[in-house]
């Protein structure tokens, strides 16, 4: 399994957005993009005189933004872009809906892992279930009615505990239910537009796939 190893404050400054990939510290006075001495984007002196985009520049930034903020490299998000093309509701949107329903995604909205990141390494370790089934793959397309628990051991429980407790008071999104005495995720509902939490503009990014 290949690993993105690369900093990831810096692809929040290049996307002038918090992308969130650094959990707790994402929310804290030491996120980088809270600073107006550090948000510039990366490069030195050389961008502060930045020409404007072209075209081409947007549909770009804006994929990558899509792409770094799920975690995804070039191959796993071409194939949701394929799928997304063969539903019959709009590209943009059934793009979005297929990336929230990844499993790394809803570990991360239901507060069992503090990022996208730590949540792929957690299910990469066998921690969570579905359906009281082990799923080890972070892609995995969860469905409305199914149930994301912790499994049963020892160091499983303890950790995914660990980050539900500090977690305990951010809202669960509307679509998801969550029960912290027993650490058990309910999908009660597909997420639709307003559950994506990145300001995006899902045209462009279809736009760009569909060269
Ligand atoms: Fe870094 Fe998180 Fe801030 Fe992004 S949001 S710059 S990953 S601390």
């Amino acid at each position: 399994m290949s690993r993105d190893l690369g900093p990831s404050c810096r692809k929040c400054r290049r996307e002038s957005v918090k992308l969130m990939l650094k959990g707790v510290r994402c929310e804290s006075a030491k996120c980088p993009m809270e600073k107006p001495s550090r948000n510039a984007p990366p490069g030195g002196q050389r961008t502060f005189r930045r020409r404007q985009s072209s075209e081409y520049g947007k549909r770009l930034r804006e994929t990558q933004k899509v792409k770094r903020y799920y975690g995804l490299f070039d191959k796993q998000f071409r194939r949701s872009f394929h799928k997304a093309q063969r539903s019959r509701t709009n590209t943009g949107e059934a793009l979005l809906e297929l990336l929230e329903r990844r499993l790394d995604n809803v570990i991360c909205k239901l507060g069992f892992a503090p990022s996208r990141k730590a949540a792929r390494i957690m299910i990469g370790h066998n921690h969570f279930t579905v359906n009281g089934r082990r799923v080890n793959k972070p892609g995995y397309m969860i469905r409305v009615g199914e149930a994301i628990g912790v499994r049963s051991r020892d160091p499983s429980q303890k950790l995914v505990r660990g980050f539900a407790e500090m977690d305990e008071n951010r809202p669960v999104q509307p679509w998801l239910k969550v029960d912290p005495k027993t650490l058990t995720g309910t999908i009660v509902a597909l997420p639709v537009r307003d559950d994506v939490q990145i300001p995006v503009e899902e045209q462009l990014v279809v736009e760009f796939c569909s060269r």
